[in-house]
């Protein structure tokens, strides 16, 4: 695959960018995979990735009923934080954050990640005691992070009321390396390296059925026909449940659509990201200009990738205390993505009971940011059957107890 490089685009600048190829190829796919993996989303495209990368496994194809990112990867609104109470969470994505920072270089495919900085809110005394928690834990776990004054909330963020009424700032957990990335690039980077791998990208290809011989996986079904692999990995987000239901067995998570909108473009005011979880809602600007917001899941289960009207006043109307001037901005575009939720508010990256066959879900509101991580983790669980980075996330601590309890930092947040 021809590299990205100053004198490329220069070379390509004067003979109209016409040699550049396809970003990823385009192939019907072949009767047997030594790996396949299900979800052409982040999570899935990040773990055929280090399979190549890290295990150099690349028979490998990537099965995707819609097209490429077109699930949650393509509809978050990309922060990028590690900053976790429990120490298996901080482990993954800290490991996340890290990748991201030279991921772009690794791909050659700039995903323009942005460690702009996340600020936390804290508007209650709760909320001062968590995160405080949560400071003191990160300096332990070996992640930067700080408690900060209201001051310098304001000094980081000056388009904040700080002031109140309902909910003043009383501080924040500030992480400076925290930022956001290009959501589609970080899809299209990973897909092009699969890509050059010699791995299979295989797009308007639904898993059907998943084929068994005794406790073993064999294959699976799907729109384009059977296909056999000795390894399957099922990294479908929203749908987890439906698959799992395929190969007999259930998860505990529920599908819920979460929503977000953009505004009109305007003048940079904000260079921070900033999560407000009591009052709900979270904001950046995009590099076009746009208020990326958003806010919380739907109330009731479903599988509806919309916007509804509720959740314009519901998110606007957290936010406009903290934020006045979102009060005269006109609302561009609204959106849903179906999002896996597990009770503790953790991912599952784990074995199942079928053999051979591999799930990673659960990333609920906040899975973006561990792309790379659970892609690292996940492939060295596929590859060699366990992996440091995936243990505490296995499937049996739903049996045996050993919850993860994320709810502060994730429950909510993104
Ligand atoms: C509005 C919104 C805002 C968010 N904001 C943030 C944020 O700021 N920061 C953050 O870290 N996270 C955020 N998230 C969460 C994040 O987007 C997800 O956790 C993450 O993208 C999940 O990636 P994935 O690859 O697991 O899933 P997806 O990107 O959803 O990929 C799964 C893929 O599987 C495919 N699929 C499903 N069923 C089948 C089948 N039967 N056969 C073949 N393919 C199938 C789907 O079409 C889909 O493309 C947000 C999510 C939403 C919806």
């Amino acid at each position: 695959m021809r590299r990205f490089s100053a004198f490329a685009i220069a070379r390509e600048a004067l003979r109209h960018h016409e040699g550049w190829g396809r970003t990823w190829a385009k192939r019907p796919p072949k009767a047997r995979y030594d790996v396949i993996i299900v979800g052409a989303g982040g999570h899935g495209l990040a773990t055929a990735y280090y399979l190549g990368r890290n295990f150099g496994i690349t028979n490998v194809a990537i099965l995707e009923k819609g097209w490429l990112g077109g699930g949650n990867t393509g509809r978050n609104t990309t922060i990028i934080r590690s900053n976790y109470l429990q120490d298996p969470s901080a482990a993954i994505y800290e490991k996340s954050r890290d990748l991201y920072e030279t991921l772009s270089q690794d791909l050659n495919y700039n995903i323009m990640f942005s460690p702009r900085g996340v600020i936390m809110l804290a508007q209650t005394h709760h909320e001062v005691r968590g995160y405080k928690r949560t400071a003191h834990a990160n300096s332990l776990q070996g992640v930067s992070t700080e408690w900060i004054e209201p001051d310098r909330v304001k000094e980081l963020c000056p388009i904040m009321n700080i002031d109140g009424p309902r909910y003043p700032v009383l501080g924040g957990l500030w992480q400076a390396r925290g930022g956001t990335a290009r959501h589609d690039a970080v899809a299209w980077g990973l897909a092009r390296a699969c890509t050059d791998m010699g791995m299979d990208i295989i797009q308007k290809c639904e898993v059907t059925g998943i084929d068994r011989d005794g406790g073993r996986v064999t294959g699976v079904q799907t729109t384009q026909g059977p296909i056999a692999c000795d390894k399957l990995g099922v990294v479908v987000a929203g749908h987890s449940g439906v698959l799992a239901q395929m190969a007999g067995f259930r998860l505990p998570l529920e599908s819920v659509a979460l929503q977000a909108l953009v505004s009109e473009p305007i003048k940079p005011c904000m260079d921070v990201v900033v999560m407000a979880n009591t009052v709900h809602g979270y904001m950046s600007q995009s590099d076009k200009g746009e208020m990326v917001i958003g806010g919380g899941t739907d109330g009731f289960n479903n599988y509806t990738q919309r916007g509804s009207f509720q959740h314009i006043e519901e998110t606007l109307r957290a936010l406009t205390e903290t934020f006045p001037m979102i009060s005269r901005l006109k609302m561009l575009r609204q959106w849903g993505g179906i999002v896996d939720v597990t009770g503790d508010r953790s991912p599952i990256l784990s074995k199942t009971p079928v053999d051979g066959m591999f799930i990673n879900c659960g990333w609920g509101t906040g899975g973006f940011k561990a792309i790379p991580g659970s892609g690292w983790g996940m492939a060295e669980l596929i590859a060699r059957g366990h992996s440091p980075l995936t243990e505490a996330f296995g499937l049996d601590r739903f049996r045996e107890g050993r919850f993860i309890d994320e709810s502060v930092a994730a429950g909510v947040a993104h």
